[in-house]
C-alpha cells in the first residue's frame, strides 16, 4: 500500500472527509467510521509508518499528549467512565489499515463490550520460561 493510495494518508491530506476532533502539523484524530462505542476516535500521525514497529521513536512523544488530551475530551464529551487505548499490528491482530493508528474508545459501566478472555499458565517455571524467552530476544 503507497502513501498515495493510504486511506489515512489520503484523510490526512484532506483528499477524504472526516470527522476531525484534533488536528496539528504532525497528528491528527478523528472519528472512526464504524465505532464500537460513538465517540471512538483515530488518532494518526500524519506521516506514513504501517505499524507501531515502523514508528521513530521521537513520533511517540507527538502522539501520546494528544492521546492524552483527545482521550479526556472524548471521556468528558461523552460523559464516560473509562477509556479504552488500543493499537493492532498485523493482520493476525486485526490491523485492517496499514497506517499505524490509535483506537479511543470511550466506555460505560456494563456497556455490552466485552473485555479480552483471561487466560493462565499451567506453571510459574511455564510462565518464568516464556519472560526469559522474550528477553532473549530483545534487540
Ligand atoms: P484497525 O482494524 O486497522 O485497527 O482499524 C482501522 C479502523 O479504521 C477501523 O475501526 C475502521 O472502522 C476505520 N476506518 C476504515 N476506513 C475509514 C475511513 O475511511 N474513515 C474513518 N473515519 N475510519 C475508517
Ligand atoms: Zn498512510
Amino acid at each position: 500500500m503507497s502513501e498515495q493510495d493510504c486511506i489515512f494518508c489520503r484523510i490526512s491530506r484532506g483528499e477524504i472527509p472526516c470527522a476531525e476532533v484534533y488536528a496539528d502539523d504532525r497528528v491528527l484524530a478523528f472519528l472512526d467510521l464504524n465505532p464500537q462505542k460513538p465517540g471512538h476516535t483515530l488518532v494518526i500521525p500524519r506521516r506514513h509508518y504501517a505499524d507501531v514497529f515502523a514508528v521513530p521513536a521521537e513520533v511517540f512523544s507527538e502522539i501520546f499528549p494528544v492521546v492524552q488530551r483527545v482521550g479526556k475530551a472524548i471521556m468528558d464529551a461523552t460523559n464516560a467512565a473509562g477509556l479504552n487505548v488500543l493499537q493492532n499490528n498485523h493482520p493476525a491482530a486485526g490491523q485492517s489499515v496499514f497506517h499505524v493508528h490509535w483506537h479511543l474508545v470511550p466506555r460505560h459501566e456494563a456497556d455490552g463490550l466485552c473485555h479480552w478472555p483471561m487466560g493462565q499458565y499451567a506453571s510459574k517455571d511455564e510462565m518464568s520460561e516464556l519472560a526469559g524467552k522474550i528477553k532473549a530476544c530483545l534487540r
